[in-house]
């Protein structure tokens, strides 16, 4: 993929890190250490640290996801953007615009 064609994904990219940035914000509250002295209202503590559990996992997840956009964004940087890690041949650019994270091209996925 020429650097002119990776060029638009870069806006694509950078969206999704602002979108993931706002996401992880909000969960942040939710994340916090439980203090075994604040009031919790209705819910019990167990269930108060189940709703913990599930918000950190979110939040590794988005996290990863964070991660994998960054080194999107390397890979225009240095013009490897777009080009299966696996194989070498252009990933399509109809799945990069969905997952512009993806390194591996759809054949290559498949194979794995
Ligand atoms: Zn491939």
């Amino acid at each position: 993929m020429t650097p002119e064609a990776q060029a638009p994904f870069r806006r694509i990219i950078v969206d999704r890190m602002t979108h993931l940035a706002e996401k992880l914000s909000d969960l942040s509250p939710q994340t916090e250490v439980i203090a075994p002295d604040v009031s919790i209202g209705r819910l019990s503590r167990l269930d108060s640290m189940q709703y913990q559990q599930i918000a950190l996992a979110s939040k590794r997840r988005l996290e990863d996801e964070r991660n994998r956009l960054r080194e999107a964004e390397r890979r225009i940087d240095t013009s490897t953007f777009g080009c299966c890690l696996v194989c070498g041949s252009d990933i399509a650019r109809e799945r990069l615009e969905i997952q512009p994270d993806a390194v591996s091209c759809v054949p290559c996925m498949r194979k794995r």
